[in-house]
């Protein structure tokens, strides 16, 4: 290895990628599908995709568990899309369908939403139930930031 790097899964088509350190993650490009790796904004995955970005990038990924027929989880949307705007690339921000993909909802044990929790390498190190707001939000990404 030539140089320090991050790996980065690409939200566009979850293939692997190699962040050097050294250059402006925000600016990387996905070297298969050739697409911004970061857009500022959070994705939508299904249970697949889902298992490749939280086992496979280096960066800590932050999950909001949502669904359509919630108020709360309407009100947050844009403060989830403001705030991944600011911390990317320190953050991947995804959003998981409840009603699309009960099977994960399950297995986090996901009884009321909006329930957003963060993942480094793997692992669920944090998580909150209940909508915030960006403040608060970005407060409680920070404390559990991984250095
Ligand atoms: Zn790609």
């Amino acid at each position: 290895m030539s140089e320090e790097g991050r790996h980065v899964v690409c939200p566009h088509c979850a293939s692997i990628n190699r962040v050097p350190l050294s250059r402006p993650a925000k600016a990387a490009r996905c070297g298969r599908c050739k697409q911004g790796l970061f857009t500022g904004q959070p994705f939508s995955v299904d249970a697949a995709q889902f298992d490749q970005h939280i086992q496979k990038n280096d960066i800590p990924v932050v999950v909001d568990f949502w669904a359509a027929w919630c108020g709360p989880c309407k009100a947050m949307a844009p403060v989830f899309e403001k705030v991944s705007a600011e911390l990317e690339p320190d953050f991947r921000f995804l959003k998981v369908d409840t009603e699309a993909e009960q099977g994960l909802a399950a297995r986090y044990g996901i009884r009321s939403i909006p329930t957003m929790i963060l993942f480094a390498k793997g692992e669920a190190v944090a998580r909150h139930a209940g909508a915030v707001n960006a403040e608060a939000l970005r407060a409680w990404l920070r404390q559990h930031e991984i250095r």
